[in-house]
């Protein structure tokens, strides 16, 4: 704490890993000689640039861009660009942590990075959102490339920001290379890519619930949210048989009893992602309740994703939703669930997947966005699926065999040992670098 002052969420991600990893860096005292776990928790390569723009009245604008390189023992560093006022280094360096052991996971050889800037892109035209990407590649493109560090995209960065990043990159670098990934697929996309973390989150529940006796079809669930993640939980959700009965925004949530189908999921994506409306919409539109400022962890559900942003399900949420009977809790954000919640969740026997398991299958997909890249090739669509389920369910594997527990999978353990070994063993292999 004392090396990192005021990095609330850096401090809080670590410690979440150090409950399981010292007991089994204890175990295993090579790691601990090798002092892994004190290399870990400081990142290889922080920067800190100033972004200057001009906006739509000629005025100029100062943001603050960042790229954390945290980990590239086992592959160039791979994470996403984060647009949000909240953006500090605090949640950059807690991002970049966590998405090393979940990089680890999807079995590809990814390294862990993640960055963005206190940019706020709401309320920004067109024009001046493709201006301050600009500014932010022209000084983000020293320090990346394909083999370097491959950035995505995260909260506030979609297929128009990754556009504008990609077509400065090139313009700067003059090379067409896959320096970025979830861009559109008609200049190196994948398919999949856009739908991977909400589909990748619930084939991962899926195998969860199978795998202590139970199944999706029939089930309510909450979602919170209603940016990529949460549209695309929804639509496999309901594809799956659940009946999905909330999504919400930063403004507030909404309940919609008779449960949300893709007809209004439809609404949904125009709402979020083309007209960049309020939820409140959804409510006005379909007559369903809208609750301003609140959470929907008090709605009565089998299972929950939350699906939003870091922080959004508290001890007392959690106590609701044990109370109102739920069966499981799957991660689709990062970090949604706080320590405490996490711990009553555990402690009360109902499935909790951390998200560096279950939100995996974004950054999954874009390493093998990444593979057709450099083959020069475009995978079709079940393919790239196909794959897609069967990272989730090796990462669901992987957390069975560390994590197995007498009544159930403990899969904060699992995911953290099986995320940690391979990161751990490659740094011994490599040295002390
Ligand atoms: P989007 O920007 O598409 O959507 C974010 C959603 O969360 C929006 O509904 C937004 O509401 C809401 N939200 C954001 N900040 C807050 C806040 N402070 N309080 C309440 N609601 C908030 O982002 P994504 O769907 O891509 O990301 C969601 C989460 O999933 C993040 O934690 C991200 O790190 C994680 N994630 C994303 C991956 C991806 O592939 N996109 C991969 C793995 C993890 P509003 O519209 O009002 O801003």
């Amino acid at each position: 704490a004392a090396k990192n002052p005021g990095e609330k969420e850096f401090l809080q991600a670590v410690l979440e890993f150090a409950e399981v990893i010292v007991p089994f860096v204890e175990e295993h005292p090579v790691y601990k000689k090798a002092k892994i776990l004190e290399r870990m928790v400081e990142p290889e390569r922080v920067v800190i640039f100033r972004v200057p723009w001009l906006d739509d009245k000629g005025e100029i604008q100062v943001n603050r861009g960042f790229r954390i390189q945290m980990n590239s023992a086992i592959g160039p560093y791979k994470g996403g660009l984060r647009f949000h006022p909240s953006v500090n280094l605090s949640i950059l360096k807690f991002l970049a942590f966590e998405q090393v052991f979940k990089n680890s996971l999807t079995t590809l050889p990814l390294g862990g990075g993640k960055g963005g800037s206190d940019f706020d892109p709401k309320g920004k035209s067109d024009n001046e959102v493709m201006k301050f990407c600009q500014s932010f590649m022209t000084e983000l493109c020293r320090h990346i490339g394909q083999f370097t560090d491959v950035p995505a995209g995260d909260i506030g960065v979609g297929a128009r920001e990754i556009g504008f990043l990609f077509g400065q990159y090139k313009k700067v670098t003059n090379e067409f290379t896959g320096v970025l990934t979830g861009k559109s697929l008609n200049y190196g996309g994948s398919l999949i890519r856009p739908e991977a973390t909400g589909y990748g989150c619930v084939y991962f529940s899926d195998e969860a619930l199978r795998h202590h006796g139970h199944e999706i079809a029939g089930k309510t669930a909450v979602v919170s949210g209603s940016g990529n993640v949460a549209q695309f939980t929804t639509e496999k959700l309901i594809e799956l048989g659940a009946k999905v009965v909330t999504v919400s925004d930063s403004s507030g949530f909404v309940y919609d009893k008779a449960g949300i189908d893709a007809e209004k999921l439809d609404f949904i994506k125009d709402l979020k992602n083309v007209r960049r409306g309020r939820i409140k919409e959804y409510a006005d539109k379909f007559k369903a309740e809208f609750h301003e400022s609140k959470t929907p962890w008090g709605i009565k559900c089998d299972i929950a994703y939350p699906c939003a942003t870091q922080n959004e399900l508290d001890e007392d949420d959690s106590k609701t939703l044990v109370k109102n009977g739920v069966i499981g809790v799957f991660e689709g954000a990062n970090m949604p669930t706080t320590p405490e919640a996490m711990h009553f969740l555990r402690q009360k026997g109902v499935l909790f997947s951390p998200g560096k398991a279950s939100n995996a299958g974004g950054v999954g997909t874009s390493g093998l966005e990444m593979a057709q890249n450099s083959q020069r090739l475009s995978w079709t669509r079940d393919e790239v699926d196909y794959r897609l389920k069967i990272i989730m369910k090796s990462i669901h594997e992987n957390c069975v065999n560390h994590g197995a527990g007498s009544k159930i999978v403990d899969y904060v353990k699992g995911a953290n040992i099986a995320g940690f070994r391979k990161v751990a063993d490659a740094m011994l292999q490599q040295g002390v670098v």
